[in-house]
């Protein structure tokens, strides 16, 4: 099932990227915590969390501060190569990390490329970043408008737009699920990109185009701000719509565990974060390409286009492991029965090899760990266990 699998998903890549010209829109929402996100009525985000992969347990893995994190984002490595450590972006390293649409216009150079935000630093303090156009209007309402006449332009291939007033709102009136304002300003930014998709779907191009949406944020709050690293300030989420994208909603159990660095490091390569912004655009926009294999480039983030390869990289070897009950009624007890190097996640596909679960979990050696799948139809599934080296399949049936 396995080699079926890869064989049918490399003919689908193939005929999409002759067919159709990839694109990139990636909207940016500052300040935008993943709780509050869960909490409010978000019905232009929840349309794209439907058809998508997404994650409400991203972590933010450096300073959560708006210029590192978009720099995570818009270059594809962490701050200890971007070297932007603060909001006047000095001391940044953009000639070795530029941004990635400078990488995609080494094989792409008519790629048109614009970037739209209200945030003065973002587009004053940057220079090395390959923009065609830097937009600066005044508000975030003028960033929507300038934004959908961009997408008028059957040339666009790449936009960026940020929306900055969710994080003016935290920092004025806190960052937390019961102050009203902040959550008020998170339904109108939905509103805004509902906005802004269907300007997109408008394009009377757009059937022959192929349009990767990102959406992401750069940190959380605590009381009335951001920059530090408590949970509040670092949980964060990800959502990535069409292109090869799957649609599967990603699960990491204990976000607090994400410190880059240490023992659990192994989650990273399961779980998206700010660096696979970058990797996944390029992934996209440069079918021909992969952007993890340009040594060059030297990006730390990982693209979620290409995610079943993660079975073969894990090919190497397999986790004795054993789950029970099975059948079950979507209950399961999974117990690993060896001594792994490094700890496992757990990964459900469909019979059609498609990924519909992922469990971004710390699954030790010789220790039982329950995993609820109550939520997936009735049916028969493979169960995935895999670490970076290891992995192991078993047929499982949810009644
Ligand atoms: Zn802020």
């Amino acid at each position: 099932m396995k080699k079926l699998f890869t064989i049918s998903m490399a003919l689908a890549l193939g005929a999409t990227a002759m067919a159709q010209e990839t694109k990139v829109l990636f909207i940016g929402i500052d300040g935008l915590r993943s709780d509050a996100l869960q909490q409010a009525n978000t019905p232009a985000m929840d349309a794209l969390i439907d058809e998508g992969l997404y994650t409400f347990d991203s972590w933010h893995l450096g300073v959560t501060s708006s210029g590192p994190s978009w720099s995570d984002m818009l270059t594809g490595v962490w701050e200890e190569k971007h070297g932007v450590t603060n909001n006047s972006y000095t001391g940044s390293n953009y000639n070795d990390y530029p941004y990635f649409v400078t990488r995609v216009k080494e094989y792409r150079p008519d790629l048109k490329a614009v970037q739209i935000t209200s945030w003065g630093p973002m587009s004053d303090a940057v220079y090395n970043d390959g923009w065609d156009q830097k937009l600066i209007p005044p508000t975030d309402d003028a960033c929507l408008q300038v934004a959908q006449i961009q997408l008028l332009d059957p040339e666009l291939d790449l936009l960026f737009v940020h929306f900055d007033d969710c994080d003016a709102a935290g920092h004025g009136n806190g960052f937390s699920t019961d102050v009203a304002p902040y959550m008020n300003q998170i339904e109108y930014v939905d509103s805004q990109i509902g906005q802004l998709i269907a300007s997109l779907e408008a394009r009377p191009t757009y059937a022959n185009e192929d349009w990767l949406v990102l959406l992401t944020t750069d940190h959380g709050g605590l009381g009335y701000s951001h920059g530090g690293l408590t949970d509040d300030e670092r949980a964060i989420w990800w959502i990535a719509r069409g292109g090869n994208v799957p649609n599967v909603e990603i699960f990491g159990e204990d976000p607090g565990s994400y410190i880059a660095g240490d023992a659990n490091e192994e989650l990273i390569p399961l779980t998206p974060v700010l660096t696979d912004i970058a990797v996944t655009a390029i992934d996209h926009l440069l079918p021909e390409v992969d952007p993890e294999l340009e040594e060059e480039w030297d990006l730390d983030g990982k693209s979620w286009l290409d995610f079943a390869t993660y079975i073969e990289k894990g090919e190497q070897a397999d986790i004795d492991f054993t789950v029970w009950p099975n059948p079950s009624n979507g209950s399961f007890y999974i117990e690993i029965t060896e001594d792994m190097a490094s700890h496992a996640n757990v990964r459900v596909l469909d019979m059609n090899g498609k990924v519909v679960k992922v469990i971004a979990d710390n699954l030790a050696s010789n220790t039982q760990k329950y995993v609820n799948l109550g939520d997936l139809e009735a049916g028969v599934y493979m169960l995935q266990v895999i670490n970076n080296t290891q992995t192991s399949t078993r047929r499982i049936i949810i009644r």
